[in-house]
């Protein structure tokens, strides 16, 4: 490598073109899945006050707290590039009164986060999320669409050892008494649990339920369960959030440690594990955020969406598809033949038939290598005979044959074909 040589930055991927068709692949059928479920599409941008995600994901996360790509710009504002979709989307859907006009609005995004993770396999400091968000319905209806989604996109999609936990964290009154019982129980633990949870002891014990730490998850496993703190209405919220899984043949597991953290996070949270992906084996988490908008300035809606790593996914299904190759190589030989061959291949273009052509003026031999490594099903050949004689000749690559082809009818015998 030379001294001078700029690289790419820790954490961060070139997509390049032997892996972009996957991306593609994948986006469309991400599209197409979305058209059938009636959500629209948004498009957020780059960056944005800094202060959106300290209120809409919170000062005490790791996110916030210690991920944030932020910056002072040249205008004194604070700014930061997004580091997650919910609270931009709410930005969004508040900003431009999105409520007013459907009462229950649904949005999907494809986009690029940053967080200053420490880099390792699945996980990234830029990394692509596709998610969506449902906003003004707080009936399980809806959360059940919102799983559905994800389950059908990925089973579609090929991705094998699928697994979807559920949960619910109940309603305001039930976590507060929760908290209260939870830390009761952790009490006696304290000087057991690592620093980061003993910080969370006070703030945010909820979050010491989703530790990694062998020693925390021994403590804990014995811990009294949010489900027997739950009101009757999210008790019911949560049997019929089932009773739909189950009518749509959705499977799942209830996992009661499956908590998030924030206070505008309420009732349903789920996530979506394959066990094909290694240590990062989540896919998607979603779950209810009923307090999220009137956090942000908006008035008080409920809302229920999931994100999903584009990586992880991909990493799954790497070998799933396979590239399209180009139609047509135009082979020309000879100075007076260029024209005639840049006219030819730009006609074929324009009636839908990718084609290439030669641009380093090789030799015949050369051009025809090109042509078979590119998967080309026809070559078309032109040299100065030909040209004199307004023909080309047409060889089908796959079987070898060759036939004389009158220039002037050169293109709409290569519409006719089958390809
Ligand atoms: P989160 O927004 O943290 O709930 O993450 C939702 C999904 O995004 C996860 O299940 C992962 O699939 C993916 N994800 C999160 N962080 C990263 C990362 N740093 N690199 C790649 N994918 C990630």
């Amino acid at each position: 490598m030379s001294k001078n040589q700029i690289r790419s930055i820790k954490g961060t991927q070139d997509i390049l073109p032997d892996q972009s068709y996957k991306w593609q692949d994948l986006e469309n059928k991400i599209h197409a899945t979305m058209m059938l479920y009636n959500y629209g599409e948004i498009r957020t941008p780059a960056f944005e006050k800094t202060e959106l995600f300290d209120r809409g994901v919170g000062t005490e996360t790791d996110i916030v707290s210690k991920e944030m790509y932020s910056w002072i710009d040249q205008g004194g504002e604070n700014l930061t590039l997004k580091p997650e979709l919910t609270a931009p989307v709410s930005r969004s859907y508040i900003q431009h009164n999105l409520g007013s006009q459907q009462p229950l609005t649904k949005l999907y995004y494809i986009d690029a986060l940053f967080r200053r993770e420490r880099p390792q396999k699945g996980r990234y400091r830029q990394f692509h999320q596709f998610g969506v968000e449902a906003f003004g319905s707080e009936h399980p209806e809806i959360d059940s669409e919102i799983i559905a989604i994800a389950v059908t996109l990925f089973n579609q999609i090929g991705i094998k050892d699928l697994s979807l936990k559920l949960n619910s964290i109940g309603s305001e009154t039930c976590r507060e008494d929760y908290k209260k019982e939870l830390k009761q129980f952790l009490k006696p633990h304290f000087d057991k649990l690592s620093k980061a949870s003993q910080t969370r002891f006070e703030k945010n014990p909820l979050r010491i339920l989703d530790s990694k730490s062998p020693n925390e998850i021994d403590i804990i496993k014995n811990a009294p369960q949010i489900s027997e703190f739950w009101t009757k209405d999210d008790k019911d919220h949560f049997d019929e959030l089932c009773s739909y899984l189950d009518a749509m043949n959705i499977s799942y597991s209830i996992d009661p440690k499956l908590v998030r953290g924030l206070d505008y996070y309420s009732r349903t949270t789920f996530e979506i594990i394959s066990s094909s992906l290694g240590a990062q084996d989540a896919i998607c988490g979603g779950g209810r955020y009923d307090g999220l908008v009137e956090i942000i300035g908006g008035k008080p809606t409920p809302g229920i969406g999931f994100a999903a790593g584009m990586e992880r996914i991909l990493m799954i299904i790497n070998d799933a598809n396979t590239k399209e190759n180009i139609k047509i190589f135009i082979v020309g030989l000879g100075d007076s033949v260029r024209p005639v061959v840049a006219k030819l291949t730009n006609d074929l273009r324009h009636n839908n038939l990718s084609s290439e052509c030669d641009m380093l003026r090789r030799s015949m031999r050369a051009q025809m290598r090109e042509a078979n490594k590119l998967g080309a099903k026809y070559a078309i050949i032109i040299g100065e005979n030909e040209l004199q004689q307004n023909q080309v000749q047409l060889k089908d690559l796959v079987s070898g044959k060759q036939k004389t082809i009158d220039m002037s009818s050169i293109v709409s015998h290569m519409t006719s074909l089958s390809f």
